[in-house]
């Protein structure tokens, strides 16, 4: 029997994949959307957000969801980390 021969991947094709699997999921917003709607995205707008300790009382990763990080993520990728949990008043 042969040898069974891999297909070569380039680099940043690896490298894409990589990420996409690791990383928690990133929703795209339009620019349209985040101008003119009242977005609701950070865990400073949440009901569940603890403001004395900066954590999330529901055990989440409140590091995800901050206002200033997704508006980093947001404004370098077109894409935030909207959290499932979220709730506002
Ligand atoms: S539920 Fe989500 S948005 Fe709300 S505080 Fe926790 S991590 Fe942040």
């Amino acid at each position: 029997m042969g040898r069974v021969r891999q297909k070569s991947i380039s680099p940043q094709i690896k490298k894409k994949r990589k990420l996409l699997r690791r990383g928690i999921v990133h929703d795209a917003i339009s620019g349209r959307d985040f101008r003119e709607l009242n977005l609701i995205y950070a865990c400073e707008q949440c009901t569940y957000f603890d403001e004395n300790s900066t954590s999330c009382i529901l055990g989440h990763n409140a590091k995800n969801h901050l206002e200033e990080r997704q508006l980093k993520t947001y404004y370098n990728t077109g894409r935030m980390a909207l959290c499932r949990n979220l709730e506002i008043d």
